[in-house]
């Protein structure tokens, strides 16, 4: 039977229906609906509408939703996405699709559900049981994947790395402390330190600019690529899976970004007998291509019924 996984983003939604060898055979990418629980819900019970229109694979074994903010999968329930308009009182999102559509629906925060959806592709060509999926975006967190399955830990939040004070000298953040892993290396604080005039993307500007020899870059540069690799170096020693996966928004810039940060991971490296001893640079990785956060999401229905 199909299922279907949804990737709410700040700005975007992206709709797959996969069939029962999780490809993909119907999709849809809309703008996210934004303002209040209720606007959310229906605007994705209105995009999977419009997907099994176009799809005709009915029946659906059930639908997975990732999204931003503090998710209670158990209950199904969203709270504190600032972004969506919903705020700190949790919204009982999953039960009210789950009811419209008859069916299971699974809902988890968008980094938990981009882990297990790169879990699921790597799969298809590999074994891999354990990973951390390190997500840059205008936020930072990890998601942890052992086992085949979500590590939410005990509070559901395992992977939050976005607000570990690397520079307690550093600038305020709006978590309240100074100098976190978010306000140096985040696609947010790389926009602020390497602003650029048109659409392009900070980091790509910010990586061209510091191969071209431009000091100002490869000084942000390397304060951005250094935190980064503290970050990895932290997802390492407290979880100690093999593979270290990143992903998100700035991490579509590639393979230059991974290089810096393997760059950082030498320099640590270099003074560190213990770190050397981690092979931390062989065991990073970008995503790899495909619908990983939708394919995650999808997985969730699985994931929930083991
Ligand atoms: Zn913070």
């Amino acid at each position: 039977m199909a299922t279907i996984g949804i990737d709410v983003g700040g700005t975007k939604t992206h709709a797959v229906v996969f069939d029962s060898e999780a490809a993909p055979v119907a999709e849809l990418r809309r703008r996210t609906a934004v303002g209040s629980a209720e606007t959310v819900t229906a605007s994705i019970i209105q995009t999977i509408e419009d997907l099994l229109r176009r799809s005709d694979s009915s029946p659906i074994d059930g639908i997975g939703i990732g999204i931003p903010g503090r998710v209670d999968p158990e209950l199904g329930a969203v709270a504190q996405a600032v972004n969506l308009g919903i705020g700190a009182q949790p919204e009982t999102i999953a039960p009210r699709i789950a009811a419209h559509f008859a069916t299971t629906c699974r809902i988890d925060n968008d980094v938990n559900a981009a882990a297990l959806g790169v879990h699921r592709t790597l799969n298809m060509s590999e074994v891999v049981d354990d990973l951390v999926y390190l997500s840059i975006g205008t936020g930072i967190a990890a998601g942890v994947i052992i086992n085949g399955r979500i590590w939410r830990g005990a509070h559901g939040v395992a992977g939050e790395i976005g607000h570990l004070p690397f520079r307690p000298d550093g600038e305020l953040c709006r978590c309240g402390l100074r100098g976190c892993l978010e306000t140096v290396a985040s696609g947010t604080a790389i926009a602020r330190q390497w602003p650029v005039a048109d659409h392009r993307s900070p980091t790509t500007s910010l990586l061209d600019a510091a191969a071209r020899g431009d000091r100002r870059a490869a000084a942000v540069l390397q304060a951005v690529s250094s935190h980064l690799a503290l970050a990895v170096y932290s997802l390492a020693v407290t979880s100690d899976v093999d593979s270290i996966v990143v992903g998100g928004g700035v991490a579509e810039a590639g393979q230059p970004l991974l290089s810096a940060i393997g760059e950082s991971i030498d320099d640590l490296a270099g003074r560190s007998e213990f770190v050397r001893s981690l092979n931390l640079a062989e065991r990073l990785q970008l995503a790899p291509d495909g619908p990983i956060g939708a394919r995650g999401a999808a997985a969730l229905v699985a994931e929930g019924d083991r």
